[in-house]
């Protein structure tokens, strides 16, 4: 089944009350990777439009700021029926730029409205305190928004990204200037747009975009940006903390993952293939808390690798429009360049191949789902995130080598495990290191719920009060009696 290709939206640098479109500026090409045609072409920021930028950053701090909680929430509400009454059109520009079906794009942009909501009534708890002393002394503790925050966002979800990247600090008071990915602009912009159209100030909520490097070194540089907020590889992650750390700027990271799934020979067997097969081809495995290593006791190992190669052979890949389509291309031609690279080298040490391992076609950016099995664990793909649509499932010796291979690498973002034993779960959610852990299911991520990892995948929080208090300082008045 095939539907038509809506038409791509206009893409515009958002700065100040301007809408800089194309015309007469250096672009940067965006492709559909379902084709690997240009689509569009997208304006570069120059480094006064930039200044500009960081200027109405300041203005637009000081006017939000003293804006009182009631007007923010309004206004952030209307954005967030805005988000959901362009849903349609925003989730069809992401499957152009990005790939994903329609379903989960659009899905991806309802989502991005529930978590505004979240937000928006955030902003009326934003509580201080007060202590009172026997002698009459006072101390408040006030929480004030810490200022302009500078955020960058990746590819992968174009939209929630670039939510996550402005919802908190507009509930707090901030002002914010986001640089969406050149590679799906479209996306971010249709959320920043719905915000300014519903009343943000427009200095208030800024997008911006052009050879990434440049830019985040010109804004973290400026003393007017107090917080970096960036989603995207541990490497770059690491690069920008050094940048934010010259002006001791402070710093959400959400890096990169590699999701271990621990599976025990008491678990529900079919529900955890069902559901973590569908988790793994979600947006083609480009999904920072993508399940990845498999691990799995040996005695029920065979019947889930048999079961997981099987949801992989039936998974159908296509173009993101057609409405039977459950994974579509992958972004750029990174990715499957990437796997291959990754699968050549695995397959080289001696892992079996159980269901894919080629490129889809010469037109786009296609790859098979793919399942790996009996992956050594040097192996390139066992240590370094594949973000891709490959499973590793490898056959393990009770417990404790679960747990242990569960923390060997350096990152900790989502991890998952399957059994039906209570005080197993009780010694796994204390021993996996994890910034999220989902018990018998897939689910690691909610508007009201603290999201973000610890050690290589990053730190600071996003989602739930967490992501809003994540853009505040506190200020203690001492007040004698
Ligand atoms: P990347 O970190 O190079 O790029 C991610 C995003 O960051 C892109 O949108 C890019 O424009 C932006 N970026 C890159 N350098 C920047 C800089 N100096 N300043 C500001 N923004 C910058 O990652 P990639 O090459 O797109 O993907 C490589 C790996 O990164 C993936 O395989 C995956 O492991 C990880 N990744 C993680 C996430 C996540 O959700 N945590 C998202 C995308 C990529």
């Amino acid at each position: 089944m095939s539907s038509t290709v809506p038409a791509y939206p206009a893409l515009n640098l958002l700065i100040g009350e301007e809408a800089i479109g194309a015309s007469g500026r250096d672009t940067i090409d965006v492709l559909d990777p379902a084709t690997g045609e240009v689509i569009a072409a997208l304006p570069k920021a120059t480094t006064a439009d930039l200044d500009a930028a960081l200027e109405a950053a300041a203005r637009g701090f000081k006017q939000w700021r003293a804006t009182s909680a009631d007007q923010r929430e309004a206004v952030l509400r209307k954005g967030a029926a805005l988000i959901r009454e362009r849903a349609k059109d925003i989730g069809a520009a992401i499957t152009r730029e990005q790939g994903k079906p329609l379903k989960e794009a659009v899905g991806e942009t309802i989502y991005c409205a529930m978590l505004l909501e979240f937000y928006a009534g955030e902003c009326k708890r934003l509580y201080g305190k007060t202590l009172v002393r026997p002698d009459g002394q006072r101390v408040e503790v006030r929480h004030e928004p810490v200022g302009p925050v500078a955020g960058f966002s990746a590819w992968n979800f174009p939209a929630l990204n670039v939510i996550r990247k402005v919802g908190g600090p507009l509930a707090a008071g901030c002002s914010v200037i986001v640089k969406p990915s050149e590679e799906t602009p479209a996306g971010g912009l249709g959320i920043v747009q719905a915000l300014r159209d519903a009343g943000v100030p427009a200095d208030v909520c800024q997008a911006v975009f052009g050879v990434p490097d440049d830019i985040s070194r010109h804004l973290l540089a400026s003393p007017v940006i107090r917080k970096l907020t960036f989603t995207g590889s541990t490497a770059v992650g690491k690069h920008l903390a050094k940048l934010a750390a010259e002006n001791l700027q402070r710093a959400t990271l959400e890096l990169g993952g590699h999701g271990p799934v621990l599976v025990f020979n008491d678990a529900d067997i079919d529900k955890a293939l069902d559901t973590m097969a569908g988790n793994k081809f979600r947006n083609a495995g480009q999904v920072c808390v993508s399940p990845t290593r498999f691990l799995v006791e040996e005695d029920v190992f065979e019947r889930f690798r048999d079961g997981f190669v099987e949801r992989a052979k039936a998974v159908k890949v296509g173009n993101g429009f057609d409405g039977d389509t459950v994974m579509g291309p992958m972004a750029s031609q990174r990715g499957p360049d990437g796997i291959q690279t990754k699968l050549a080298d695995a397959l080289d040490k001696g892992a079996k191949l159980g269901a894919g391992g080629n490129r889809i076609g010469n037109q786009g950016y296609f790859h098979e789902p793919t399942v790996l099995s009996e992956v050594p664990l040097d192996a390139t793909i066992m240590n370094e995130e594949p973000f891709g649509p490959v499973a590793m499932i490898n056959p393990m010796k009770g417990e404790e080598a679960m747990i242990e291979e569960a923390n060997r690498l350096p990152y900790g973002l989502a991890a998952y495990a399957w059994t039906q034993d209570a005080k197993r779960r009780m010694r796994l959610t204390s021993e996996i290191e994890a910034g999220m852990i989902a018990i018998n299911g897939g689910t690691v991520s909610a508007v009201d719920a603290p999201f973000g990892g610890v050690k290589w995948s990053g730190y600071g929080l996003e989602d739930g009060a967490e992501g809003v208090t994540a853009c505040m300082v506190s200020k203690t008045i001492h007040e004698a009696a």
